[in-house]
């Protein structure tokens, strides 16, 4: 069928204090899911729940979900949520806690459901026959508040279940500028290369449409002009990335990506690249293999005349926006190579036969523009080692 879809959550609530939302919001109880301490430590969690009071809503918490959130987790969330019995779940953090929680919410509707069918993509029952779902997000990057992809792990098989599913895409998401105003350095800088990495892939993705291709080109103007403000400390440039990797998060939920997140999640799992680095050194490479393409090639011409970058041809413009990213990355304080960020080079050779052969057969690869065979991903993973330009 020809059919496609555009699904986002129905509302979404942003700007300083927009958690306040939480003093309105209709039902019973509510079921809070956070990872990290300092969110209760600042108060955080005790607000939302005074609001949710006000509101005549009865809370709980959940506390302690891990960076990539495990089965374990999620099944322990599950029966402390058959226990309470809530009709509203509210996932606060940055990726984690609001993957954790949206795998909570599956097998919370449907107890009977498994992990293994939850994994196949667009394969979930209908959920909402018992709580609502709203996302919180702390940080500027994965904006899975908007997105429908979760990603659990099975701690004891290292099975990673990639769950997509517009079931599970929140139905509230709320920005509130004041939670991004304390995010390290470090931080700013990733999850804003990774959120410049989705709007980019979005953009030139085989299922990109007008209503993803609007989101996306909005979102990459908004990233260039205020990321590297955001992280030289720029409070109103911070609001704006909050805003603009929302954007991007919608786009990519429904044109999903391309192969410098297949590379990521490849280089993640087996070096323990961070996403949002390892997104930043593949990127610049991965714009000019597209490039090739003739429908990529004019979609990038478009984006880098949008922000103003100069060149009297596809190829020149093509090449300014290659290197708009690389000065970006630079001036963010990131490492531009695998060798720089400090990988051991036997470790890399031993390991990139299989990562450039399991990218390939990564999800994000089929929405790729141009095709890749893994002799070409394995010349993009050792360029991206060297920190040299493909020549391909
Ligand atoms: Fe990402």
């Amino acid at each position: 069928i020809d059919m496609q879809r555009f699904t986002i959550p129905r509302d979404l609530y942003f700007g300083d204090n927009a958690i306040e939302y939480l003093a309105t919001v209709k039902g019973t109880k509510a079921f809070i899911v956070y990872g990290s301490n300092r969110l209760k430590s600042d108060g955080v969690i005790g607000k939302m729940q005074d609001y949710l009071k006000q509101a005549g809503i009865e809370s709980t918490t959940f506390s302690g979900v891990e960076h990539d959130p495990s089965v374990t987790t999620v099944r322990e969330g599950v029966r402390q949520m058959n226990e309470f019995q809530p009709d509203l779940i509210i996932a606060i953090g940055g990726g984690s806690p609001i993957d954790a929680a949206k795998a909570m919410w599956i097998f919370y509707e449907h107890p009977d459901f498994t992990f293994e069918e939850a994994a196949k993509p667009f394969n979930l029952p209908e959920m909402r026959n018992k709580a609502h779902f709203i996302a919180i997000s702390t940080t500027s990057g994965t904006a899975t508040e908007v997105t429908s992809f979760s990603v659990i792990t099975d701690n004891e098989t290292g099975i990673k279940y990639p769950i997509a599913d517009y079931n599970i895409t929140p139905d509230v998401a709320i920005l509130d500028a004041t939670l991004v105003e304390k995010m390290p350095q470090k931080l700013v800088a990733n999850t804003g290369m990774d959120a410049l990495t989705h709007a980019l892939e979005a953009y030139v993705s085989t299922v990109a449409n007008p209503f993803t291709d609007a989101l996306a080109m909005r979102s990459i103007e908004m990233i260039v002009k205020n990321l590297v403000k955001s992280y030289n400390g720029d409070m109103e440039a911070r609001k704006q990335m909050h805003l603009a990797q929302n954007l991007a998060g919608m786009s990519f939920s429904n044109a999903i990506l391309g192969i410098a997140h297949s590379m990521a999640h490849k280089s993640g799992a087996i070096l323990d690249v961070p996403h949002g680095l390892a997104n930043a050194i593949y990127l610049p490479n991965t714009v000019l293999f597209n490039s090739k393409n003739a429908v990529a090639g004019s979609r990038y011409t478009e984006i880098a005349q949008r922000i103003g970058l100069n060149g009297n041809n596809e190829q020149e413009l093509v090449t300014a926006l290659v290197d708009q990213i690389k000065k970006m990355r630079s001036e963010l304080g990131m490492a531009g190579s695998l060798k720089e960020f400090g990988i051991d080079e036997e470790v890399f050779m031993s390991k990139v036969d299989n990562m450039a052969v399991t990218a390939v057969a990564d999800p994000c690869t089929s929405t790729n523009p141009r095709e890749i065979t893994s002799e070409e991903m394995k010349a993009l993973y050792i360029a991206a080692y060297n920190g040299e330009d493909i020549a391909f």
